[in-house]
């Protein structure tokens, strides 16, 4: 068999697939991946992803987020090498780990003490824990179409009756101490601080709804966040993993100059290592110190991790890529626009150039940025992953959830070729 032959027909991918079946539910190990692309990537370099039947991918997903440097920088590489060569976790401290605390203190400004851990799931697990502890109150605020992981005291879906649990094994009882209120709506959020205050522990947001329909706060909508906390005694969380370290060094609050109390931070942050943290103001954080307030884990500020943050965070600094993938973003949206215009689709683009939301529209001139959740009506979003999917069949990896991340890796060479293969997409699309 040629190599056109199995490129054309995706052979070991969809052997592996069969393969993968027998032991592994779904094929997957993250439900995440249920809907993607089933197809086994063998290798990646910055930002391009190659798969096992030889076919290669401008990758605009970068893992979901995390490779913001691209795939296996070298510089990042070299020090996660190092640091094992030494010993991965040592079940007791080390000198890494004071410098990477230091590192990513420094860089984000505001914040005076750090944990790490693993995932992102976990530190929201561990900044709620605080602000009901801190506060002695045990209702959290969190808003519509936000994720903030995937544990049963968080995770929710819209249902017949409102927002409730997302999943079979998840019962209502798990969410009794969450109020979900509609994003961008500072009215809302007023109301229910006067109402509930003395119950509300804290308010967790995304500071920029990226995860669905890479939302911009409206403006005040942050500041009215920090003004009704500060009054009310509540504990500002703004969810990072995803804005953080992309959408600025200094994330949201160097972004939109909001001061979180605590924030929580992961992908961006270690150049696609498996790395996240807490962060936040010393007399919240220190609470873990004393012992009064429970964080753990294993795996937490392993050799590797805290080299991997260490040196992605010292290159951010140092050699910020921040403009560089604005630029390229910029391009980029202004090719799909052109593109999908020349084709006489009806594609629509929000959000900013390092995370942007692509869409297409329930009509041919939706007219306006989506504000908050509920504005995703306005969109047909499952013909949009029926794009995505004919996209990653023309040779750009992307999410069939609309968002696109652009990398510090993605130059010119990527601009050309996804504006190729994206005008042969558009091509084809019916
Ligand atoms: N919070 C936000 C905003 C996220 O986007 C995610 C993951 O996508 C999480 C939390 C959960 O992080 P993890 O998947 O590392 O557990």
């Amino acid at each position: 068999m040629t190599t056109s032959d199995l490129v054309r027909r995706g052979e070991r991918s969809a052997a592996l697939r069969e393969q993968a079946l027998r032991r592994t539910p779904g094929g997957v190990h993250s439900n995440v991946r249920l809907n993607g692309p089933q197809v086994f990537i063998e290798r990646a370099k910055g930002a391009w992803l190659y798969d096992v039947d030889g076919r290669d991918y401008v990758d605009h997903l970068l893992g979901q987020g995390p490779n913001f440097l691209g795939h296996a920088p070298g510089d990042i590489l070299a020090a996660v090498e190092r640091a094992c060569r030494d010993g991965m976790i040592y079940g007791g401290q080390h000198p890494l780990e004071v410098a990477a605390a230091d590192a990513v203190c420094d860089a984000l400004g505001w914040a005076e003490r750090i944990r790490f851990g693993v995932t992102g799931t976990e530190q929201v697990q561990a900044a709620m824990r605080l602000a009901r502890a801190a506060t002695g109150r045990p209702k959290i605020i969190r808003f519509e179409g936000h994720y903030h992981g995937w544990l049963d005291n968080i995770l929710i879906a819209p249902g017949e009756r409102g927002w409730g649990p997302a999943t079979a094994g998840q019962t209502p009882a798990h969410l009794a101490d969450v109020i979900v209120l509609p994003w961008n709506d500072a009215d809302a959020v007023r109301r229910t601080m006067a109402e509930r205050g003395s119950e509300i522990a804290g308010i967790i947001t995304e500071a920029m709804m990226i995860n669905t329909g890479s939302i911009l706060p409206r403006p005040g909508f942050l500041e009215t966040l920090r003004e009704l906390c500060t009054a009310h005694g509540a504990v500002l969380i703004f969810d990072e993993v995803i804005s953080g370290f992309r959408i600025a060094l200094g994330g949201a609050a160097e972004r939109f100059g909001v001061t979180p109390d605590l924030a929580t931070y992961g992908k961006a942050m270690a150049g696609g290592w498996p790395v996240a943290a807490l962060a936040g103001r010393a007399d919240l954080m220190d609470r873990f110190g004393t012992g009064e307030v429970n964080h753990s884990g294993t795996f937490n500020s392993s050799t590797m991790a805290m080299a991997a943050t260490l040196a992605t965070v010292t290159r951010l600094r140092e050699r910020p890529p921040y403009e560089q993938i604005s630029g390229y973003g910029d391009a980029l949206r202004e090719h799909l626009v052109a593109l999908a215009a020349k084709h006489g689709v009806p594609l629509r683009v929000q959000g900013l150039p390092m995370a942007f939301h692509v869409s297409f529209g329930t009509d041919d001139a939706p007219g306006g940025d989506v504000a908050d959740h509920r504005g995703l009506s306005r969109l047909d979003l499952a013909r949009y992953e029926r794009f995505a999917a004919h996209l990653v069949d023309h040779g750009v990896w992307v999410a069939g959830r609309g968002i696109w991340y652009v990398s510090a890796a993605h130059g010119d060479a990527e601009l050309a070729a996804t504006v190729e293969r994206l005008d042969r997409a558009f091509a084809t699309w019916v």
